[in-house]
C-alpha cells in the first residue's frame, strides 16, 4: 500500500533494524521502544488490523516468527506479545509487539485501554 512506512519497510524501500525476514513476515526493532527488547512482527503483505487477516498462513507465519524471535534471543523465560486496534493502533499496517526485559510502565502501549 502505498505510503505505508511498514509497507515499504517489508519492501526494503525504508530502512530498519532488521531481526528476521522470509517471504510473509519482517521484524525489526521499534524506533521507539518501551522495553529492553522491543521488537515489531509485521506481515508483508498489508492488512490493516490482525481481525482484517483472512489467510491462514499468515497468522501461522507470524507466530512462527514470534517463536524464532524468543528462541533465538533467548526470551523464553518472560515476554509479552500485544497486539492493538482501532484508536490504539497507531500505524494502520498489522504489527505485534513482541516486549522483553524491562518496561516503561508508564508506556501507552500497556496503559491505554
Ligand atoms: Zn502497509
Amino acid at each position: 500500500m502505498e505510503n505505508c512506512i511498514f509497507c515499504k519497510i517489508g519492501s526494503h524501500e525504508a530502512s530498519a533494524q532488521i531481526a528476521l525476514e522470509n517471504d510473509d513476515v519482517i521484524a525489526f526493532k521499534s524506533i521507539a521502544p518501551i522495553a529492553q527488547t522491543h521488537l515489531l512482527i509485521v506481515p508483508k503483505k498489508h492488512y490493516k488490523a490482525v481481525i482484517d487477516i483472512d489467510d491462514p498462513k499468515i497468522m501461522f507465519a507470524m507466530k512462527e516468527a514470534v517463536s524464532s524471535l524468543v528462541a533465538t534471543l533467548n526470551l523464553s523465560g518472560g515476554y509479552k506479545l500485544v497486539f492493538n486496534g482501532g484508536r490504539y493502533q497507531e500505524v494502520p499496517h498489522v504489527h505485534w509487539h513482541l516486549l522483553s526485559g524491562e518496561l516503561e510502565n508508564n508506556s501507552d502501549l500497556l496503559n491505554k485501554l
